[in-house]
């Protein structure tokens, strides 16, 4: 303390810059400087390589959209089989997982009073249909899901409630978990307080007359209401009207309805390790989509990053000590049940999953890392963070959440690592019709391939693995929904 008080301004500010500095990667013994110079040459091949890139056009092409339980989630999941079997992936299987069907049908929304006007909406994912002949009620603006909460009931009762609340665009994609809020459970609450409808600005930034659709969640006890995401212009044309104080009244149709349930799978394939076989690294990623667009950022991306990461990193030399398991999750969408059905059938083996990685939030520029690894394991991850450094990624911290398909099985004590991308473009095209191939930028593929095929190289390779998260680091934060 005394010594930095008398040193000169210089002296102090370079006592701090030294103790900010990086570990250097000599300093994680776990990689040796072969496996170090290998990881490095793997980065740069997959910067020249369109393996993923052409799996998602083979993907959005030949299926397309594949809703849980619909005939495109089970064209998905024979060409997941296919595909991986092509690829030289082994031990490729589907484990079945049961899934919940849901039939979009037709939504009509229109302002009947003061100034008739068609609108552009999608029903919210799960929502019922109307009447024959829809509903129309009076509309009464509310802007969050906690501003439902101290709302009188006769100010709701027998209306349409409209949320207001708008996405903010940031890098992170922090703004989208408070938007989804009203989407999860507006219609509930508001079916609580007698409300006949809900309607919600889209919980998505896009400038575009594409609304943006999503699950929502029934409390039991609750006869459901019918429930639409407006377009953000629509929804900035219905504050417009009811700016203008007078009684805004709207008409809803739709068709929606429930059909029971299907069987669709969890997709899996790896690529054996050589000396630690029985030690798992998994990358993984959703195969269903929501139905607006061709799910091409969600997930078809995260589908062929992880693909071809693990095949690029299964051609390195020396070869991949631990397995490589690719997980192709089933409905993430719609309830995680591929999540919860992997979960529940490898909790036996979870002390195997060595390492876990999710790519879910499209193909964009990625800008760091994160870590929920065993504490004395972090120098390791900071050496590995070095190889993707040149790639524009920084290391950001111990706040890894493994995203949610991995979320059960790190609460199961399975270590993760997140690839943080550029959420704020994602959000412009997420769950909506304009999710679709042309909005995938070749170039960005092959960067987000560089990074997984990188890291899960190192972490196939890493002696001693990456610990076990202790129970207090297993929960994070209200997980946001992809
Ligand atoms: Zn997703």
């Amino acid at each position: 303390m005394s010594l930095i008080r008398r040193a000169s301004p210089l002296a102090a500010l370079m006592l701090t810059l030294s103790a900010a500095a990086p570990l250097p990667a000599a300093a994680a013994p776990a990689l040796t400087p072969a496996v170090l110079t290998e990881a490095r040459a793997l980065r740069e091949r997959a910067r020249s390589d369109d393996t993923a890139y052409e799996l998602v056009r083979s993907l959005t092409t030949e299926v397309g959209p594949r809703l849980a339980g619909t005939p495109g989630d089970a064209a998905a999941v024979a060409w997941a089989i296919r595909t991986l079997k092509s690829l030289g992936f082994q031990n490729v299987r589907a484990e079945p997982v049961t899934v919940p069907r849901w039939v979009r049908g037709e939504a009509r929304a229109e302002i009947v009073a003061p100034w008739p006007q068609p609108l552009v909406a999608t029903s919210l994912g799960g929502s019922v249909g109307t009447p024959v002949g829809g509903i129309e009620a009076e509309v009464v603006p509310i802007t969050t899901f906690d501003d439902l909460k101290s709302m009188p009931r006769e100010r709701v009762e027998g209306r349409i409630v409209f949320f207001t609340f708008r996405m903010e665009r940031s890098r992170d994609g922090a703004g989208y978990g408070k938007a989804a809020e009203a989407r999860g459970r507006g219609a509930a609450e508001a079916a609580k307080l007698g409300a006949v409808g809900m309607v919600m600005r889209s919980a998505g930034t896009s400038t575009s007359r594409t609304p943006h659709t999503g699950a929502q969640r029934w409390s039991d006890g609750i006869p459901p209401i019918p429930a639409m995401a407006l377009s953000n212009p629509d929804a900035d044309l219905l504050e417009q009207q009811l700016a203008s104080g007078k009684p805004v009244r709207l008409r809803l149709a739709s068709t929606a309805r429930w059909d029971g349930e299907a069987e669709s799978a969890n997709v899996v394939g790896e690529i054996p390790g050589e000396g630690l076989a029985d030690e798992i690294v998994l990358l993984g990623a959703h195969l269903d989509s929501w139905d607006l667009g061709t799910g091409a950022h969600d997930d078809a991306t995260g589908v062929g990053i992880i693909t071809a990461a693990v095949k690029l990193a299964a051609e390195a030399r020396p070869r991949p000590k631990r397995t490589l398991r690719v997980v192709f999750f089933a409905n993430e969408e719609f309830g995680l049940s591929g999540a919860r059905a992997y979960a529940a059938a490898h909790a036996n083996a979870i002390e195997r999953h060595v390492l876990g990685m999710e790519s879910d939030l499209g193909a964009f520029q990625p800008f760091g890392l994160t870590a929920r690894v065993a504490s004395d394991r972090l120098p390791l991850v900071r050496a590995m963070q070095s190889v993707v450094e040149p790639l524009g990624i920084e290391y950001l911290g111990t706040e890894a959440s493994g995203g949610a398909d991995l979320g059960s099985l790190r609460e199961l004590g399975m270590p993760v690592l997140d690839i943080k991308t550029d959420a704020a473009p994602y959000f412009d095209l997420h769950h909506t019709a304009n999710d679709t191939f042309d909005k995938v930028d070749p170039q960005l593929v092959r960067v987000n391939v560089a990074a997984f095929a990188a890291i899960a190289y190192l972490a196939a390779q890493a002696e001693g693995g990456f610990g076990r998260l202790p129970a207090v680091a297993r929960l994070v934060g209200p997980a946001s929904a992809r």
